[in-house]
C-alpha cells in the first residue's frame, strides 16, 4: 500500500574527503579518497521513504548549477519524482564539505546556498503539493519560518506533522508542540532540553522516561529519541502502550557490524515516515525504523545504504 509523505526538504550535495586524520587549521593535507553524492536531510529522508514504500514528493531548492544537475539525476535514478525540485538562480545548490578521518569521526560544514530561500511564500506556492499528503515531514536545516509554516500547513490540511529537529534550531514551541512525532537523536533531545542530565551511557529505559516526560509536559505530541547502537525509544501517539501500560516503548537495536553510520538517523526518520503514513502505530513504525536504520549502518554510502522495504519487514519480524 503506499501513502503519501511529503518532505518540504534541505538538499546538498555532499562533498566528502577521506583523511587519515583531520588538518591542522593552516595545514594542507592529502585525502585518502573523495566522493560527491547527493545528501542534506531532507533528500536522504525521501530516499528513505520512497525505498521503504511510501510515495513521495521531496519538495526542495537546488541553484542552476552542476550540483543541482547531479542531485536531480541521482534522485532520477533512484525513482524519485524530481516534480517538486524548484531550480533558482539566486543561490547555488546547498553545499556540506565533509571530511572523513580513520578514526570514523566527521566534521561538516553545511553551506545551504538555495536551501536558506525557504520562505514562508515559497511554502505557500507549493501548499497545492500538501493537499493530499497523510505526513508532512521537515527537518531542522531549513529556516524557522519555513518550518512553522509546514507546521501550520499541515495542520490545516489534516496530515501528520513530523520534525526531525536536526540540528535543534529555534523553533517556536507552538510548532514543536504540533510535532507527532518529534524525531531527535540524544545530542538533540539534550540541547530541547529533554533528558538533559543523563549520562551518556543512561540505559534505553531512562530515556524511555525523559520522552515520556517531555509529552507529558506538551514539548510534542509524540517524541522519539535516537540513540545510535542502543536503538530508540518513543513517547506519546497511539500504539505506545505496552502490555505493562507504560505510554511509551523502548526498541533495541539489534547488534550488527557498523560500517558507515553517515545518514543512519535519515533512514531511520525517512522509513518512520513512510509506515506511520500507511497507518500503522507509532510504536510498530519505530521498530520497523530501527530494523532499517540498523540495516543501512551496515553498508557504505547514505542514500544507496538504504534497505528495501521488504528486508526491512523481514528484518523486524
Ligand atoms: P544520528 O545519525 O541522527 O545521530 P543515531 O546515531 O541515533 O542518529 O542513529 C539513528 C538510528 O540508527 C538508531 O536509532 C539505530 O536504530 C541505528 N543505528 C545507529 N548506529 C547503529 C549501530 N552502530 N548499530 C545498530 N544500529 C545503529
Amino acid at each position: 500500500m503506499s501513502a503519501r509523505v511529503v518532505v518540504v526538504g534541505s538538499l546538498n550535495v555532499d562533498a566528502t574527503c577521506y583523511v587519515d586524520d583531520f588538518p591542522a587549521p593552516g595545514q594542507t593535507i592529502a585525502a585518502t579518497g573523495f566522493q560527491l553524492a547527493l545528501g542534506g536531510k531532507g533528500a536522504n529522508q525521501a530516499v528513505a521513504a520512497h525505498v521503504a514504500g511510501a510515495d513521495v514528493a521531496l519538495l526542495a531548492r537546488v541553484g542552476d548549477d552542476a550540483n543541482g544537475a547531479l542531485a536531480l539525476a541521482t534522485l532520477e535514478r533512484l525513482g524519485l519524482p524530481t516534480a517538486g525540485i524548484r531550480t533558482t538562480t539566486d543561490a547555488p545548490t546547498g553545499v556540506a564539505l565533509i571530511t572523513v578521518a580513520a578514526s570514523g569521526e566527521n566534521t561538516v560544514v553545511v553551506a545551504g546556498g538555495a536551501n536558506l530561500g525557504w520562505t514562508i511564500e515559497a511554502v505557500d506556492a507549493r501548499r497545492a503539493h500538501l493537499a493530499d499528503a497523510a505526513v508532512v515531514l521537515t527537518q531542522g536545516e531549513l529556516p524557522v519560518v519555513a518550518i512553522e509554516r509546514c507546521a501550520a500547513l499541515a495542520h490545516e490540511v489534516g496530515a501528520r506533522f513530523v520534525l526531525n529537529l536536526a540540528p535543534p534550531v529555534g523553533v517556536g514551541a507552538a510548532t514543536v508542540a504540533l510535532a507527532d512525532p518529534l524525531v531527535v537523536n540524544e545530542h538533540e533531545a539534550k540541547a530541547l532540553g529533554i533528558g538533559r542530565d543523563l549520562a551518556a551511557d543512561a540505559a534505553l529505559g531512562r530515556w524511555l522516561e525523559a520522552a515520556v516526560d517531555a509529552v507529558a509536559a506538551g514539548t510534542a505530541r509524540s517524541v522519539v529519541v535516537t540513540l545510535g547502537a542502543a536503538g530508540a525509544v518513543a513517547a506519546g501517539g497511539a500504539g505506545t502502550h505496552d502490555a505493562s501500560a507504560r505510554p511509551g516503548i523502548a526498541v533495541s537495536a539489534p547488534r550488527v557490524r557498523a560500517v558507515d553510520t553517515t545518514g543512519a538517523g535519515d533512514g531511520f526518520t525517512g522509513t518512520l515516515a513512510a509506515f506511520l503514513a500507511e497507518g500503522r502505530s507509532l510504536h510498530e513504525s519505530v521498530r520497523l525504523a530501527v530494523a532499517a536504520a540498523s540495516l543501512a549502518v551496515q553498508r557504505r554510502g547514505t542514500v544507496d545504504s538504504y534497505a528495501s522495504r521488504d528486508r526491512v519487514i523481514e528484518a523486524s519480524a
